[in-house]
């Protein structure tokens, strides 16, 4: 199996400024092509140091690709470094040259000459075309070792990735690398590796248990010829795993709950309206992220004052005095008054304390209270997070409002 590294070059990476994204965007493709990523390393702009990384990297590893310092200021020497480690000399590309003043010509800027340097291209090597920007990418083989070079900026790295560089590197491709992620909702991620245990086992597909914040999820990964093979090795163990886990599993390779939950009102053709106290509209921003959402969102309101509650929502006074705003009572007349507002088949609560201080009466925060009004139907489910942290509480608490819409939408109407 061919080997690979990855060369993340820049400063900025080192300080910390910027997150090295490409690393992870270059890993994940390269496993899927069945090529092993087997070091990373990110460097700054330093000759020394990244001539040495280069020698170090094209010593050990079949692919080296670096990304970052193609630019056209001073400190921008990837090419000019890598080049020489690897024995190419550079010269100017005329087509590239062309591009890059039409480029500016086109915004009608006058090109700082040393834009001039982005056409210099190794000699021999071949060049990759940047549709979204001035630097070109550069790939050199010799001797059975392949050298690439893309820009830094995510935006211009992917497609030229996509486009250019894996038909350049098709020779080392050794299989396709296939993963869906099984997602769960309202189980622990130890509860879902414990009744998987036997499945995290197996050797292709690999399954592997991670968590996100609020849900668990299950990796399913197979490797084979093609992404057809590989698809069928998953197949019949992500069965398996939805009939063991059962209607926690809210979807297979679906982005996100809200996502979830859309497809199914949609698909069921019901509308839903929204009342939020401690998540501050986040419920109703979730739900109408996902396009389309017009045909089954009605209305949304925050309701974060008792007055407010009980006069839009009409939630009774007597319940706010005897069991709080924060309560399963509460949240059931909020429910229950949204979809009666706004007509909606079904009305949605959340109501809880996002923290970071527990409320006047001792309540901790992380507890949350959502609730569900249908035709016949009132749920609640009460959360503890016990959780200190208020941006955490409060997406946890959308998530689970989410998953509950999907939880009775899947039932069909029921719970
Ligand atoms: P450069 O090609 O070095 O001029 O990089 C220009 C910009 O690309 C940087 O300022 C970042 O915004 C972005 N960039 C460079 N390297 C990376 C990386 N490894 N991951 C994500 N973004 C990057
Ligand atoms: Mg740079």
């Amino acid at each position: 199996m061919a080997v690979c590294e990855i060369l993340s070059v820049g400063t900025e990476i080192l300080l910390g400024d910027i997150l090295d994204t490409n690393s992870r965007f270059l890993s994940r493709k390269l496993a899927e092509m069945g090529i092993s990523v087997l070091h990373r390393a990110a460097v700054g702009d330093n000759h020394e140091r990244l001539a040495e990384a280069v020698s170090t990297a094209l010593d050990r590893s079949d692919i080296v690709i670096a990304t970052g310092g193609l630019g056209p200021t001073p400190d921008d020497i990837t090419a000019e470094v890598c080049c020489r480690v690897f024995g190419f000399s550079l010269e100017e590309n005329k087509e590239v040259a062309d591009k890059i003043r039409g480029y500016f010509s086109r915004r009608g800027i006058e090109m700082p000459l040393n834009n001039l340097k982005q056409a210099l291209v190794p000699a021999g090597g071949t060049v990759f075309e940047n549709r979204n920007g001035t630097a070109p990418g550069m790939g050199m083989k010799k001797d059975g070792k392949c050298l690439i070079l893309m820009p830094g900026p995510p935006f211009e790295m992917q497609p030229m990735f996509e486009e250019s560089v894996v038909p350049f590197i098709e020779e080392y491709r050794s299989c396709t690398i296939v993963s869906h992620e099984v997602r769960t909702m309202g189980i622990g991620e130890s509860a879902m590796a414990e009744i998987c245990s036997d499945l995290l086992e197996s050797a292709n597909p690999t399954v592997a248990p991670y968590c996100k914040p609020g849900e668990a999820l299950l990796r399913v990964t197979a490797k084979a010829e093609t992404a057809e093979k590989a698809d069928e090795l998953c197949a019949p163990v992500i069965e398996e795993i939805r009939s063991r886990l059962g209607n926690v599993v809210y979807g297979v390779d679906v982005s996100c709950i809200e996502e979830a939950a859309v497809a199914l009102l949609k698909e069921k053709n019901l509308t839903v309206a929204t009342a939020e106290s401690c998540t501050g509209g986040y419920v109703a921003k979730r739900i109408t992220d996902i396009p389309g959402a017009s045909s089954v969102f009605k209305h949304g309101v925050i309701t974060y004052a008792n007055e407010v509650k009980e006069k839009v929502l009409g939630v009774k006074h007597s319940t706010l005095e005897k069991f709080g705003a924060v309560s399963e009572e509460t949240a059931l007349e909020m429910a229950a008054g949204i979809r009666r507002i706004s007509g909606a088949d079904i009305g949605i609560s959340v109501t809880g304390f996002a923290g970071p201080d527990s409320d006047e009466e001792g309540k901790a925060p992380g507890l949350i209270y959502i609730a569900l009004d249908a035709e016949g139907v009132r749920l609640a489910e009460k959360t503890e997070t016990g959780r200190n942290d208020r941006e955490y509480n409060r997406y946890v608490s959308a998530s689970r409002a989410l998953n509950l819409i999907r939880k009775y939408t899947e039932g069909g109407g029921r719970p």
